[in-house]
């Protein structure tokens, strides 16, 4: 299959491009789409088929559910049970990268959902990607556009590199604004559940509809099945750092005069051979993922990658640093 590039203007996507990838949405193909947070490889959320060739083309194990990107609150009551609270927090965080998950509504497939009773819900603050929705007249099933067990991309460059081939087209609107995945936020209980940290803080979603709980060990992986697997890793191994200990603290480094990368806030330790630098958190998730695809080029042996804080956005980074570190599959071992 040749894969199509076809460069869209964020703000003015216009209407030829948007026609052309809702046509192929309808006809049951994969478009891939931007949206604020990363790129998406979406297909027509209501066609068993058409979601079938996500997991083909990704690589994706087929228990692990999808968001289904829709276009408005209202779409979303098509998809899933609404109640006082989810509605709530769709009014005071969408459109935005807050994902939740509630009870499925009938006529949603399996294959969207694992399996599960409960679907996964958002809608993108990415006017490409509203479009595309709104012109394909269904609501969008969308995993990140990257081999499953990849670094995201947030780059049409990067998702060339792992799809090109598998896809029919991807609309490229330049790099994406929040660069980690969207927050996914539990509503289906007494109270939300935080299954996995991103674009929207924890601090923001405690203050809107706290007390928000961390899933731990094995509760967390039976509630996101995502979370089973390693993700977001580079070829390379990557070693972890708390925030402003990459220079005094001498990490293990595998071998003796190994070529090391770095990627983190702080300055750079001396004698690193290349280097990721971020001003602010986020800076860091903004170009975190593209950071491990290009220092993976670099010619290192290994990441030495710095953690931010525990605050805002860094939980996120944190987290998605602490799974591409985790060398085998599996769930981490504690919240990073
Ligand atoms: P991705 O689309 O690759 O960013 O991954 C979507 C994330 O949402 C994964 O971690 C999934 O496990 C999670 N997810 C999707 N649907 C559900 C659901 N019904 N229940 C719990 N987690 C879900
Ligand atoms: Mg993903």
């Amino acid at each position: 299959m040749r894969t199509e590039i076809l460069a869209v203007d964020r703000e003015n996507p216009g209407e030829g491009p948007i026609r052309r990838a809702a046509g192929i949405i309808r006809g049951g193909g994969l478009v891939v789409f931007p949206t604020e947070t990363v790129y998406g490889l979406g297909a027509d959320a209501l066609s068993p088929e058409a979601v079938r060739k996500i997991f083909q083309a990704k690589g994706r194990p087929a228990d692990n559910p999808l968001i289904v990107h829709v276009e408005d609150k209202e779409a979303a009551a098509l998809v899933g049970q609404l109640d006082e609270r989810s509605r709530r927090l769709m009014d005071l965080f969408w459109p935005g990268p807050l994902t939740l998950v509630i009870r499925a509504a009938g006529g949603i497939p399996k294959e969207v959902t694992g399996g599960l009773d409960t679907v996964a819900v958002r809608m993108p603050a990415h006017p490409v990607a509203i479009s595309l929705i709104k012109s394909s007249g269904v609501p969008i099933a969308a995993p990140s556009a990257n081999r499953s067990g990849r670094p995201s991309p947030t780059t049409a460059g990067a998702v060339l590199e792992d799809l090109k081939g598998r896809v029919e087209l991807i609309l490229d609107a330049g790099p994406t604004a929040v660069g980690v995945e969207s927050t996914v936020l539990d509503v289906t209980g007494d109270h939300p559940v935080l299954l996995r940290p991103g674009g929207v803080s924890l601090e923001d979603l405690d203050e809107a509809a706290g007390p928000v709980l961390l899933p731990t060990g094995s509760e967390g992986e039976g509630r996101s099945p995502g979370t089973r697997y390693r993700h977001y890793a580079p070829s390379l191994p990557v070693i972890l750092v708390e925030a402003g200990k990459a220079r005094t603290e001498r990490p293990h480094l595998p071998g003796q005069g190994a070529r090391v990368a770095y990627v983190g806030m702080s300055p750079p330790p001396a004698g690193v051979m290349a280097v990721a630098c971020f001003t602010s958190v986020e800076e860091y998730a903004k170009g975190l993922f593209s950071a491990l695809r290009e220092l993976e080029r670099s010619g290192a042996e290994v990441i030495l990658a710095e953690l931010p804080m525990r605050e805002g956005v860094g939980l996120a980074v944190r987290d998605r640093l602490a799974r591409a570190a985790s060398g085998a599959e599996g769930p981490l071992d504690h919240w990073p």
